[in-house]
């Protein structure tokens, strides 16, 4: 197995693990012409019900894969039972509960409604998907065995499991996307910082019809969080599986615990607070610890996903930032690989997305076990009603906060060109606003053509000319020729609903982020160039801002 073009390589890009991530990476990669190979080591996706929780971002990246239609047809709840999350004090059917986690509170600033299915018929879509695209070589039942690099490429062993035939593939670049126990980080001597949290956490797997009649009092719900007392900010976790029959459940346990020195059933009966039937359909353990990687590249090799961060699954940060990541770095080895990005462009992979998840860490996803540890500490209904309840009320005002202030960023990224010098980070944390903001993700906006921008942004860079002239673009479509960067260039009058980005100019990144905004009515020609130069990641511009070319 040869590439015509590069003889000495097999592939161009080999990814590591074909779950979520390494799916979605390989479609990224194939539907920009990217020779991709991805092994991953079960031929079946494995049925368990993880990763649910698929944001409006989340849904955008479907869009751009070709596979929203059929991911909304898997669903495995019907779209007018509705996905919303509640929170319960003591017992699930407690009379203290609220509403958690309302994505759809932000959804005016993505493209695309949110989703929930179990993540095994996630991955059957993406695996459907892949199968489609002739760029992408997917082996599945192979396991990746040992990865080695040298200055010009990467050599990896594949195993195939069933009949042990050897396969060495030489690629040019390798991603891992093998989860949290990634070996491609391990052989690439990528270390990882760990924060245990020293606790066994089980999943259980049910089914009970009872438990969805006796949950009927909150329509529309499909993902609870019970906070107890004695568990000090972990969390009782329930979610449906599918519409009134299966579910799951993951809450600490004692260390120690196996499937058969523990009553699972007892535990799920004080945790709702009524006794009902349950019959077990897989019960597993995992442990409750946080894990970043220290670097998400090392030379040729990159780590994406699990891979790259794990954490425990509070607030279904995971399989979307997994999705994120490869997004993120999808584009920018495809531009690496056809000409239009500069070997540097890859370093920003890291700049951008591994603050973002220690943000994530740091600012929520830690966070929310450190305030529900002290609440829980402070406020009992026993002791003093009344300032419990005033708490309560609070928090879950704070709720609809913590949703509002996710919103991802890459303020501090050496691929966003802002207008004025300044310190400033990537992170989770940020605002959901309609302007358009250098480093942010675009808000979607109705054209006059009736068309949402996102249905006009190239697959690479794309400009949006707001009330400009068609002539006053013409140095944009040079500077960008000149540089070698493909642009798609959308003129959009003034007046209509893209006024909301308060601005004349929108440079917009292949994964519709800005990266660059404006609102000056004319642009002179150096700064153009300039920004063209830093957004292919070269290095040889030394200025990062539009101040320090003194324009305008
Ligand atoms: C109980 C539970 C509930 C969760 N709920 C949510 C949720 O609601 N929302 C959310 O966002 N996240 C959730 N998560 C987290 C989410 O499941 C993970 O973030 C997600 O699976 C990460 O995807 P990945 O592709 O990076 O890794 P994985 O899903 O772990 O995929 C890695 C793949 O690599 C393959 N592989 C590993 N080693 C090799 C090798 N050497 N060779 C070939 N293949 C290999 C594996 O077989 C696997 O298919 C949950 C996790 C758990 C445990």
């Amino acid at each position: 197995m040869t590439d015509s073009m590069h003889p000495s390589f097999d592939t161009d890009v080999l990814i590591i693990g074909g779950g979520p991530v390494g799916l979605g990476l390989a479609i990224e990669l194939g539907q920009r012409g990217i020779r991709c190979t991805m092994s991953e080591r079960y031929v079946q996706p494995q049925p368990i019900p993880k990763g649910q929780n698929l944001t409006q971002r989340t849904m955008e990246h479907f869009h751009f894969w070709g596979a929203e239609p059929e991911l909304r047809a898997a669903r495995t709840i019907p779209p007018e039972y509705g996905i919303g999350g509640l929170t319960a004090y003591g017992t699930l059917l407690s009379q203290h509960h609220y509403d958690w986690l309302q994505r759809e509170l932000v959804k005016p600033y993505y493209f695309k409604d949110n989703e929930r299915l179990p993540q095994y018929e996630t991955e059957k879509v993406l695996r459907q998907r892949a199968a489609l695209l002739p760029q992408v070589d997917a082996l599945y039942g192979w396991d990746a065995e040992t990865i080695r690099q040298d200055d010009e490429g990467v050599a990896v062993t594949l195993r195939e499991r069933s009949s042990q035939q050897i396969r060495h593939i030489r690629a040019r670049y390798v991603v891992g996307c093998d989860g949290s126990r990634s070996k491609t980080r391990e052989q690439s001597g990528i270390t990882q910082t760990l924060s245990d949290h020293d606790r066994c956490m089980v999943l259980l797997v049910f089914k009970s019809q009872a438990l969805h009649t006796l949950l009927a009092r909150y329509p529309g719900k499909s993902f609870y969080n019970v906070l107890h007392p004695e568990l000090k900010g972990y969390w009782k976790f329930f979610g449906r599986v599918d519409l009134g029959n299966t579910w799951f459940f993951h809450a600490p346990v004692p260390l120690g615990t196996t499937a058969d020195n523990f009553d699972f059933k007892a535990y799920l009966h004080e945790s709702v607070g009524a006794e009902f039937e349950i019959e077990f359909q897989h019960i597993g353990f995992w442990d409750l610890r946080f894990a970043l990687a220290d670097h998400y590249r090392a030379g040729r090799v990159f780590i994406a996903g699990d891979a790259a961060h794990s954490h425990p699954p509070y607030g279904g940060y995971g399989v979307n930032s997994g999705f994120e990541d490869a997004r993120n770095l999808g584009w920018k080895l495809a531009a690496v690989l056809q000409g239009w990005g500069d070997e540097p462009l890859l370093d920003s992979y890291d700049a951008e997305r591994r603050p973002v998840f220690a943000s994530t860490i740091n600012d929520f996803i830690a966070k929310s076990i450190e305030t529900d540890k002290d609440f829980l500490e402070k406020f009992d209904p026993q002791q003093d009603r009344v300032a419990f309840d005033q708490a309560w009320a609070q928090r879950s005002q704070g709720a609809v906060g913590e949703v509002h202030a996710f919103e991802p960023h890459y303020e501090g990224s050496p691929v966003v060109w802002h207008n004025s010098a300044g310190s400033r980070t990537c992170s989770a944390k940020g605002a959901h606003i309609y302007k358009a903001r250098a480093g942010h993700h675009l808000a979607p906006a109705r054209l006059s053509n009736g068309k949402n921008v996102f249905d006009m942004l190239g697959a690479e860079f794309s400009l949006l000319a707001l009330g400009s002239a068609p002539h006053d673009t013409q140095v944009w479509v040079e500077a960008a020729a000149a540089a070698g960067v493909p642009l798609t260039v959308v003129h959009e009058p003034a007046g209509h609903e893209a006024d909301r980005y308060e601005a004349r100019w929108v440079l917009v990144r292949p994964d519709q982020f800005v990266a660059w905004v404006s609102d000056e009515a004319s642009i002179d020609p150096t700064l153009v160039q300039a920004l063209f130069k830093r957004l292919r990641g070269n290095s040889s511009t030394e200025a990062t801002t539009a101040q320090q070319v003194n324009l305008p």
